[in-house]
Parts: structure tokens; sequence; C-alpha cells
């Protein structure tokens, strides 16, 4: 699904390289939930954006699906980020003045879905995340953990072939946020595949391989029974 073969990147500050990945190898299999785990500074945005197909390494090989990746113009990229990939963010980045349900369906409107399908498979998508009854709210109606479920059933709807969650209960409280890791729990037991970046333990613990980053060296990969 995804390998990354010797990624580097390297940020020319003044006459100093700042290595945020420093060669990093990685395979991650389908339907695997996998949480990169690393302090602050330590390259897990970095590591997100280069997987997500937001920005590319300054040297190295990533091929998603089997293909290379860092080959590809932006147009292209952006295509592969449309269709491939569904992104969480710790800020919902919902829209305020759309209902739950039309902020689930609009990348399927840039889809070029039509519209009785598009409601069909919106509606759908915020059944898997408990929201059924939520359907016409808009964000300021929904609490903290409500608005992350839309986030995460808009990141579904597309049917993405990767789910990549970045520090996705950072503004939540504690039970808002075990709620939101029972989600993703449901998902990798449906056949999703997972990829969670946090800097704290106790959410990579829901993950079932945990990757552990640090100067941007993978110094940890191990399997959760
Ligand atoms: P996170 O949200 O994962 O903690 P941040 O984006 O806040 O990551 O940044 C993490 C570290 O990277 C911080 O130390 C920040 O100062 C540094 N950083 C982020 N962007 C830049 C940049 N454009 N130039 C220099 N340092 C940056
Ligand atoms: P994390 O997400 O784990 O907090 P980042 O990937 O944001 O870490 O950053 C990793 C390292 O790369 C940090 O030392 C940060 O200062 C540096 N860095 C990140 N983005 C930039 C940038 N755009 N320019 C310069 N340095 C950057």
């Amino acid at each position: 699904m995804i390998e990354l073969y010797e990624i580097y990147k390297v940020y020319k500050m003044g006459n100093e390289d700042v290595y945020a990945l420093n060669n990093v190898t990685l395979k991650i299999l389908k339907n695997e939930f996998v949480a990169i785990l690393g302090p602050s500074g330590s390259g897990k945005s970095t590591l997100m954006n280069i997987i997500g197909c937001l920005d590319t390494p300054t040297s190295g090989t990533y091929l998603l699906e089997g293909k290379e990746v860092n080959k590809l113009s932006d147009n292209q990229l952006a295509e592969i980020r449309n269709s491939k990939i569904g992104f969480i963010f710790q800020q919902f980045n919902l829209i305020p003045q759309l209902t739950a349900l039309e902020n689930v369906e609009l990348p399927l409107i840039y889809k070029g879905v039509k519209k009785s399908e598009r409601h069909k498979l919106a509606k759908e998508a915020l059944e898997k995340v408990g929201l059924s009854n939520r359907l016409n709210h808009r964000p300021k109606q929904l609490s903290g953990g409500q608005q992350q479920r839309v986030a995460i059933a808009r990141a579904l709807v597309t049917n993405p072939s990767v789910i990549l969650a970045d520090e996705p209960t950072g503004n939540l409280d504690s039970k808002s946020g075990s709620e939101i890791m029972q989600i993703f729990e449901q998902l990798y037991n449906q056949g999703c595949t997972i990829v969670l970046i946090t800097h704290d333990i106790s959410i990579a613990s829901y993950a079932k391989r945990i990757i552990k980053i640090h100067d941007g060296k993978i110094v940890e990969d191990y399997k959760i029974a």
C-alpha cells in the first residue's frame, strides 16, 4: 500500500541543513492501523505531508499502491490526494454554513457525483460514525466530538485507500477522544487502512502497530497484539 524507501526531507536554514526526515524506510500494508508516534519537532507532520502527497521528499522513493508518487506533477499529486487519501486534522475544518450532510457531500461534488447518489453516500458515511440523527445540524450545533465525526465521515465518503489522521483527538476532551479512537478501531475492523499521527502514547495505543520517530528517524517499530 505505502512504501517509503530512504526518504530524506532537508530544509536549508541559512547555512544549516535541518533533516526533518533522515533516511526513513517504511512499509504500511493494506488494512493496517498504524500510529506514528513522536515528540514535537520529530518529523511527524513532514512524514504525514509526504504520505498524503501534500509535499515531496528531498530524496528517496515513495510508492503508493505500487505507483511511484515522487515523479508525478502537482496536478497528478492533487488527483491522488483527492481520490486515494482521506485527511483528518486536529481542527475539524468543517464549513460553518453547511449542515453535517452537506459538509460530507462536498468531496463528492468535487468528484462530480450526482445529487441523489451524493445524498445516499453522505448519509451512509454519517451512519458509520453514529451521526444519523444529526444530518441537518450545522457545526456550531454539534459538540467537538461530533464535529470530528463529521470530518471522519467526510474523509470516508470517497472510499479512500488510506485514512491519514493528524492528532485527531488534539482538540477533544479525553472522553470524546476515546470515542473517536473507537470509531477508528471500527473502521479498521471493516477493512480500512489507517495512519494516525500523534505525540500521545495513550492515543497511539489504539493502533495495531506503533512506529516511533525521533529527530527524523524511525527509532522503534512494533506490533500490538
Ligand atoms: P505539530 O503541529 O506537529 O506540532 P508544527 O507545525 O507546530 O508541528 O511544527 C513543529 C516544529 O516545526 C516546531 O518546532 C516549529 O517551530 C517547526 N516548524 C514548522 N514549520 C516551520 C517552518 N516553516 N520553518 C521553521 N520551522 C518550522
Ligand atoms: P512534528 O510534526 O513531529 O512536530 P515537523 O515535521 O513539523 O515535526 O518538523 C520536523 C523538523 O523539521 C523540525 O525540526 C522543524 O523545525 C523542521 N521543519 C519543519 N518544517 C520546516 C520548514 N518548512 N522549514 C524549515 N524547517 C522545518
